[in-house]
């Protein structure tokens, strides 16, 4: 279980120390991406002088501002469910979509990134809990979403993305073991424009067990910048 540091003294400190002791027993081979929705500039400023690069958002518009102001080797990563007109907002801006989720969304990606001539990464996010309440494919679609994926010309598929339901351990390592059958059987075929190499899944509460399961990509928020208002809870969209 995740521990605040709060007996340090100042913000940088927890922060920097947040950071450090996540990535102490993190393996070389797994992304830490800090998610910093609804957290101002300057607590990116101080993940970013303990050596954290990738950075996640959930809203376009709060990445398109944070990107403006913040140094330009940072890696944004969105994270959030994606409105198609939105789309237009993130080309040339963000590192990595995570959160591909319909083909509507993805002719969208398609047209607006070869419009400037960009190629859009993208995760194929799964909603492996057959939750109502968010946003993701269910596993049914997967072949008619990787049908269209193949017609593409700008956007490359690195991998999957989950958010999974809430509950204990057990049921956590349920879902990740399922995410990580659905990406290995993705990993032996062989699609235009798709390769498995990014498995996004695993946050403050769970992201030990889904590295035990497969994840090379966890994303942090609480665990590293501290609590958020309601207002910046997980979208699911
Ligand atoms: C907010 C959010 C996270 C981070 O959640 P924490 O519990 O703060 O670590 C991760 N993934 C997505 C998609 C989110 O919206």
């Amino acid at each position: 279980m995740y521990m605040l540091i709060t007996s340090l003294g100042g913000k940088d400190l927890v922060i920097e120390e947040n950071i450090n002791k996540i990535k102490k027993n993190l393996s070389k081979d797994v992304t830490l991406v800090a998610v910093s929705k609804t957290k101002p500039i300057e607590d990116i400023e101080i993940a970013y002088k303990a050596g954290q690069r990738d950075f996640g958002e959930n809203k376009v518009q709060e990445l398109i501002e944070k990107e403006e102001i913040l140094e330009k080797d940072i890696r944004w990563h969105f994270i959030g469910s994606l409105q198609t007109n939105k789309v237009k907002y993130l080309v040339g801006k963000v590192y990595l979509i995570h959160s591909l989720s319909s083909i509507k969304l993805l002719k969208k990606i398609e047209s607006e990134f070869s419009k400037e001539g960009f190629i859009a990464n993208l995760l194929i996010q799964i909603n492996i809990g057959k939750e109502e309440n968010k946003s993701g494919i269910f596993e049914e679609e997967l072949d008619a979403l990787i049908n269209e994926i193949e017609l593409c010309n700008n956007c490359k598929v690195r991998g999957l993305m989950a958010i999974i339901p809430k509950g204990n351990d057990t049921e956590n390592r349920y879902y990740f073991k399922k995410m990580k059958y659905i990406y290995d059987t993705l990993s032996k075929k062989s699609y235009k424009n798709i390769s498995m190499e990014i498995l996004s899944m695993g946050m403050t509460n769970d992201y030990k067990i889904a590295i035990e399961e497969g994840s090379n990509l966890i994303r942090i928020g609480e665990g590293i910048f501290g609590k958020r208002n309601i207002l910046g809870g997980l979208t699911n969209g």
